[in-house]
């Protein structure tokens, strides 16, 4: 008799679910949360933000990032089941002016809440960090915000606030783990502090410009390649400016990066015989990172700023 009862229920909210899923219904139809209280669906829009919503939401939710493992973010490109998906899920973590496919996705189909990181942030604009003009049209500013630790604690904050008014019945998880995430965070940043307080030199050569809110934080200069957008070929001029500035300040290691090609840095390396060196901008992990998580490849990185730059 009971199974009478239950199962025509079950069968209801299951064909209710899929319906939903199928047609991309705007919030407020059946999606299954009212049953479950104590968890929460969270869409990231690339690694970094899925370090910190993971790490936040810990046991109590599902995290999906929108990039692909192992793919480059800045050209991202989203599928309609993809954006059916994200506006079904609770919240939606986000850098505006970063990924165009993402803004496009928000716009057309709003989420039920959609978390802007960059909020309290201090932005640099796109042409203070040295990067060329001619920098994505869509942002006026530098998205590479991940790069500071102190930037990740800001943001950490951002994100656990919002999923707590959203889901206030887990506002105690999600505090608690944000308080443990800052603290690795507000860690990282003080052994870059101290592990790059004392340098030989400060500039370091990078193959695009996503280094400026770390070098903004320490008090290091950095020396771009290509501009904000990696997909961007740098010009004969460019190159011929980096050569120059690699002599002028004595520059000992040429930087690339995991997810684009090194081509051209290796190249530059070759015509100044000077060291190659992994600088990660932590767009994504993949097998061949220097770690396995942000924090390891944040740490990974001082390491090589610290070899290339003659840090005691
Ligand atoms: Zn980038």
């Amino acid at each position: 008799m009971v199974l009478m009862t239950i199962k025509p229920r079950f069968a209801l909210l299951t064909a209710a679910v899929v319906a939903s899923a199928l047609t991309g219904c705007a919030p407020g139809t059946a999606t299954g949360t009212t049953e479950q209280p104590n968890a929460v669906t969270v869409t990231v829009a690339a690694y970094p933000l899925q370090f910190l919503a993971e790490r936040i939401v810990g046991d109590a939710g599902v995290v999906t990032n929108l990039t692909a493992p192992g793919t480059e973010p800045h050209d991202l490109e989203l599928t309609a089941r993809q954006i059916a998906a994200m506006a079904a899920t609770d919240a939606v973590v986000y850098i505006p002016g970063f990924q165009a496919a993402v803004d496009d996705a928000i716009a057309s189909t709003p989420p039920k809440l959609a978390i802007d990181v960059t909020s309290g942030l201090s932005l640099l604009k796109a042409s203070q960090d040295g990067a060329e003009e001619g920098a994505d049209a869509g942002s006026s500013y530098d998205p590479h915000i991940w790069l500071s630790p102190a930037n990740m604690v800001t943001m950490a904050h951002t994100i656990s606030t919002a999923l707590s008014t959203e889901k206030p019945q887990l506002a105690g998880t999600f505090d608690a783990n944000t308080k443990a995430l800052v603290a690795d965070l507000t860690a990282l940043g003080d052994s870059y502090r101290t592990g790059l307080a004392s340098c030989q030199r400060t500039q370091f050569i990078t193959s695009h410009a996503a280094f400026g809110y770390l070098a903004r934080d320490y008090g290091l200069q950095q020396i771009p390649i290509a501009g904000l957008d990696p997909t961007q070929e740098p010009t004969a001029a460019r190159i011929a400016a980096v050569h120059q500035l690699a002599r002028q300040y004595g520059v000992t290691t040429i930087f690339f990066e995991t997810l684009v090609s090194d081509t051209v840095a290796k190249s530059i390396a070759g015509d100044l015989g000077l060291k190659t060196a992994v600088l990660d901008p932590i767009e994504g992990i993949t097998p061949s990172s220097a770690g396995t998580d942000y924090l390891e490849v944040m740490r990974s990185n001082l390491t090589a700023l610290e070899a290339a730059n003659g840090c005691s």
